[in-house]
């Protein structure tokens, strides 16, 4: 995505396959006296999926791309195992070893580990973003540390969230986002000193379409990349020294000003 992500809390019945069903799989992949692969797979069960469908908002974890809820009649999205089962069978069932994926970066992830976890705040704080070019970078002060320099590194090589058409989608976004706060906070004055009628309805027009970019950016329907919008709405507004709750306030109160010609 890669943000991070509070997850909520673990659904009650996973602790019960845990004590269950922990034992199968650490009887095939660390003692080796079981040789066929468990079939438990109760991470695909809905009561498991969609607490995390609602915590990543239907993004994938890694990529940030909203996930279909169906394609080819069958649930799109999955239960990634961030570290994968046959390393780490005693996680299995474990909550926090669970990522929302899209198969695409599931299959790339493989059985490799080492990756960024978007679950972890720690490591999150170490990711920049690059609106020109719609990429995460590395901020400066760990660009030295080998182990977060590796992790970062495997992550862009295995899993998309730094390829060419995610990266494409998040410049725009940037752009979209970033014109429409230059605009709301820029336009009222503009508006209000304007003496030629139908210019400041053209500027009207363009302070309504901003305000309805700003407000699909932050509705709170499952969207792709839906936890970058916000950080690049803070990121934009400290960048040009304009704090959130003024521009919402100033925005309101132009709205008001303004409510018989604007219809937004
Ligand atoms: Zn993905």
């Amino acid at each position: 995505m890669m943000e991070y992500i509070k997850k909520c809390m673990c659904p009650s019945e996973l602790s019960g396959y845990k004590v269950k069903y922990t034992q199968g799989w650490l009887d095939h992949y660390k003692h080796k006296t079981k040789e066929k692969i468990p079939n438990d797979n109760y991470w695909t069960k809905n009561i498991i999926r969609e607490p995390l469908i609602k915590s990543f908002k239907n993004n994938c974890g890694y990529c940030g791309r909203e996930i279909a809820r169906y394609q080819d009649r069958k649930p799109a999205g999955q239960v990634d195992h961030f570290k994968p089962k046959s390393k780490s069978p005693q996680l299995v069932y474990k909550w926090n070893n669970y990522i929302w994926s899209c198969a695409d970066c599931n299959k790339k992830k493989s059985e490799e580990i080492g990756f960024l976890n978007p679950c972890n705040k720690k490591q999150m704080r170490w990711l920049g973003f690059d609106g020109s070019t719609g990429k995460y970078l590395l901020k400066p002060k760990y660009k030295k540390n080998s182990n977060i320099k590796h992790r970062f590194e495997k992550t862009q090589k295995l899993t998309l969230f730094n390829t060419g058409i995610v990266t494409k989608e998040k410049k725009v976004l940037f752009n979209d986002i970033e014109n429409s706060i230059k605009d709301l906070h820029e336009l009222p004055e503009k508006i209000k000193s304007q003496e030629d009628e139908e210019f400041r309805n053209y500027l009207l027009e363009q302070f309504r379409k901003a305000t309805q970019t700003l407000k699909a950016n932050l509705g709170r329907n499952e969207k792709s990349h839906f936890f970058i919008r916000k950080r690049i709405i803070r990121y934009t507004c400290k960048k040009k020294g304009i704090s959130i709750i003024e521009l919402y306030f100033s925005i309101k109160r132009f709205i008001k000003f303004y409510n018989k010609s604007l219809v937004l």
